[in-house]
């Protein structure tokens, strides 16, 4: 009876890749009208995501980036708000916080993210798709034009969508490469000859090819082979998740709608509301039926949800046979209901929010680390005193230039740096050589303890830890 769940539809007993031909769903005068159009909201948030895609790197907030991840750089801003190495713990922690929100929302929604937010989904059926129905229409058409031999008008077609597609893919590989280097520098690199930049265009090159082969031939295998979440969400989801669901209680016995028979007359000879027209399975585009059960190919998208209602509309049935519903729902009747474990998640949610907002207002916006200059141990001069060299780093994280200077804490000494402030400029991260000095009566041992401030507008707003190296002698001067 499960046997569906030992292949998939994208792949033939063989072993070879099933092509899918999704139906159009059904949308303007084709949709029901008694019933939401999902596709029309999802169409509608789409237009949204694509607006942020595209202007994203573009967008600035106290002028800097919306969302910018220079890896290369190592340094990141999110909603204007910039991050740096040393944020890590907050970086973790709001990486651990998203997924507790992912397995929250997947645990009461389903796998509502998949169909509505996630790009793959977007970009595939908002755009490639709907301009590959543009150029050679509905599924039953492109089977056709698949079909027939090369002539003039399917080599024109084909050229057409590939040479869109490429060029599309050429925008989205440009458009993240702004994500990671931010939105001026993108500019600069598009009004630069590709010459100047060689191995950047290159790279840009390779995604473009990769982002071409995922949205004009993988498809619906990455969201079925290659996304860990769609294994994930067998863990998630429980009877009580709302995913998109058959109602077997109704439709079941399925069958064809006989002429002349009444509704009446069907049901009472045990037939259900299901006619068996299969336009669900049709408009599905990872080919699953699901009338078969929640499966793990399902992305959410809801197209089977509006063909099936438009069926409804047309027979003068209730909506809803297909819709989104609990497994308690169908088998039990049961209403939406808030479990222990909708419960357990919403806490541990909860706490861990506390904690990243906590991290997020009290967050140092002036930083500095202190490492011992490599290979340097201590050097002994002609005084007696003894000297450490050490490299600053100092990463001002506002948005305005800063002026610091460094105090040596612990123990009483002398330090010595480049200069005798340091100009610490907005968003930037500052190096300069530190040379701390001390009498041996200050030194403590072969290593003594030492604590370093950093002073902006008369506050010590960082101090490092670290330890003073001496060689034995100086201890022994000191004793
Ligand atoms: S669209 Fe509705 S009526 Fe048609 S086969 Fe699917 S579930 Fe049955
Ligand atoms: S089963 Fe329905 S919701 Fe799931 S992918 Fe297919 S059409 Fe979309």
């Amino acid at each position: 009876m499960d046997s569906f769940r030992d292949t998939i539809p994208t792949v033939d007993t063989q072993g070879r890749r099933v092509w899918m031909y999704p139906r159009k769903p059904p949308t303007g005068k084709r949709a029901a009208k008694n019933a939401p159009n999902f596709f029309a909201w999802r169409t509608y948030l789409s237009w949204f995501l694509l607006a942020v895609l595209v202007f994203g790197p573009f967008i600035k907030i106290g002028g800097r980036p919306l969302l910018m991840m220079n890896i290369l750089e190592r340094k990141f801003s999110i909603f204007g708000i910039m991050f740096w190495p040393q944020d890590f713990p907050i970086f973790a922690l709001a990486m651990i916080t998203g997924f507790v929100m992912l397995v929250l929302f997947t645990a009461v929604y389903g796998r509502i993210f998949c169909g509505w937010v996630c790009p793959q989904t977007v970009l595939m059926e908002m755009v490639f798709r709907k301009i590959e129905y543009a150029i050679e229409g509905d599924a039953g058409e492109q089977k056709a034009l698949n079909a027939r031999p090369w002539d003039q008008e399917k080599i024109t077609k084909k050229a057409i969508k590939h040479s869109i597609f490429f060029l599309i893919s050429f925008i989205i590989s440009n458009l993240l490469l702004g994500y990671i280097i931010g939105g001026d520098a993108l500019i600069d690199l598009i009004t630069s000859s590709p010459t100047q930049h060689a191995g950047g265009f290159f790279a840009l090159l390779l995604f473009t090819l990769l982002f071409y082969g995922i949205f004009a031939r993988f498809r619906e295998q990455a969201c079925t082979f290659i996304c860990p979440y769609g294994r994930f969400q067998s863990v998630l989801l429980d009877e009580n998740s709302l995913v998109v669901a058959y109602d077997n209680k109704r439709g079941e016995e399925r069958a064809r709608l006989v002429k002349g028979q009444t509704w009446e007359e069907r049901l009472g000879i045990g037939k259900g509301d299901c006619v068996d027209c299969n336009l669900c399975v049709t408009v599905c585009p990872t080919g699953i039926d699901i009338r078969n059960g929640t499966q793990m190919e399902c992305v959410n998208c809801c197209n089977c949800i509006d063909a099936c209602n438009s069926v409804m509309e047309r027979i003068k049935r209730p909506a809803g046979l297909i819709r989104h519903a609990s497994i308690n729902n169908i088998e039990k009747g049961e209403k939406f209901s808030i479990t222990p474990r909708i419960k357990t998640y919403s806490i541990l949610l909860g706490i861990l929010m506390t904690a990243l907002i906590a991290l997020l207002v009290t967050r140092d916006h002036v930083n500095m680390d202190l490492l011992r200059v490599r290979g340097s141990w201590y050097q002994t001069q002609p005084d007696g005193r003894i000297t450490n060299m050490f490299e600053g780093t100092f990463f001002n994280k506002t948005g305005t230039d800063l002026e610091g200077t460094l105090v040596l804490l612990y123990p009483e000494g002398d330090l010595t740096y480049t200069d005798q402030t340091l100009q610490l400029a907005a968003e930037e991260a500052t190096r300069t050589i530190v040379v701390v000095s001390l009498k041996p009566e200050s030194i403590t041992g072969r290593e003594t303890s030492m604590d370093i401030g950093l002073e902006v507008k008369g506050r010590i707003v960082d101090h490092v830890k670290t330890t003073f190296m001496a060689p034995e002698t100086a201890v022994q001067r000191r004793r």
